[in-house]
């Protein structure tokens, strides 16, 4: 993934290499009136842009959304303002932007805390990306082009035709066991040209564009990963993957999974689904296949019943007009007025 490229002279990130820092002091060095825009509850107000020597707050890229949290001060009449940071955005020239509803004084110390709950959901999910890419190419040679994460689904878009089942089960399953052996995330910096010496040997399998340092994540026996996101710090911590999904779109096969405690809730909605259709059905999970499939065999019948009854109806109706000297119900009296 983009965006592992140390900036000069701009906002020292935190996260780099101690993923764990979630809270942070600060200094204000840049604000900007951001103008007008919809807050959580759906009116229009002002935010302001704030900028800070240091920060733990991860702006999206690489296909992470951005933490959200706080920021707190100390306002001159000894009370403390603290805003929500809503949004965390980098600058073309490397400067880490917080979106906040209050203007925040260039020069005032802040103390920064991240949402820890929103980042270990973004870092389980992202690290988990990382297993499923490297064992779709380990066990498949299939590479992946994209990576979305997003509140509700996270995919990745793999370059391949079509995926079986068992392929990938079988790669599903991979990535439980490295997770169950508990791997080492670890980070490293190297210099542009000691990157491309690895890409070269196919330790890496792409480089960003970026000039200067790269951070290197290794899973340990795994891979190693030209990567600026927020990591987990061994397998482990992601919990467990499970893929939901597999779809074809337009540059190849889309994979829908989720890891960690989004798992276990994706999990626990798709089963209160299962037994929702199994009562209203009358029968257990195991059962609903078959029981579908005999509702929509019984309803085919039925529709061809039908067809035949309607047939047999409309040859009765053309019998009867077709012999007029038969009297039909309704027809006494016709003519006579
Ligand atoms: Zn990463």
């Amino acid at each position: 993934m983009d965006g592992s490229s140390i900036p000069r002279s701009v906002t020292e990130r935190l996260y780099y290499d101690r993923d764990a820092v979630l809270e942070f002091q600060a200094v204000v060095t840049g604000l900007r009136a951001g103008g007008q825009e919809a807050g959580s509850d759906g009116q229009e107000k002002p935010f302001w842009c704030v900028a800070l020597d240091r920060t733990a707050f991860y702006p999206a890229g690489g296909g992470q959304p951005w933490d959200k949290g706080l920021l707190v001060t100390a306002l001159p009449n000894a009370e403390s303002l603290q805003v929500d940071v809503e949004r965390v955005e980098e600058d073309e020239e490397g400067q880490v932007w917080h979106t906040v509803r209050e203007p925040v004084a260039v020069g005032a110390q802040v103390a920064g805390r991240v949402d820890a709950e929103r980042r270990m959901d973004h870092a389980q999910q992202h690290s988990g990306q990382h297993l499923l890419s490297a064992m779709f190419l380990r066990e498949l040679g299939l590479p992946t082009v994209s990576f979305h994460l997003g509140a509700e689904s996270v995919t990745i878009d793999l370059d391949a035709e079509k995926i079986s089942p068992e392929d990938l089960y079988r790669v599903e399953d991979a990535v439980n066991r490295l997770i169950f052996e508990d791997r080492r995330m670890l980070s490293h910096w190297v210099e542009r040209e000691e990157a491309e010496r690895m890409l070269a040997r196919g330790e890496l399998r792409k480089l960003p564009e970026r000039a200067g340092r790269m951070r290197i994540v290794e899973m340990e026996g795994v891979e190693f990963n030209a990567c600026g996101g927020t990591h987990v710090r061994s397998t482990g911590a992601i919990g467990g993957l499970l893929v939901r999904r597999v779809e074809k779109v337009r540059q190849g096969q889309r994979v829908e999974f989720c890891c960690g405690l989004r798992a276990i809730r994706t999990a626990r909605s798709d089963f209160a689904r299962l037994r929702e259709l199994g009562t209203l059905l009358s029968v257990g999970p195991a059962d609903l296949a078959g029981r579908v499939a005999g509702l929509i065999e019984d309803k085919k019948q039925r529709a061809k019943e039908r067809k035949l009854l309607e047939r047999q109806l409309r040859e009765m109706e053309d019998r009867l007009t077709a012999s007029p000297q038969k009297s039909r119900p309704g027809d006494e009296g016709r003519g006579q007025s």
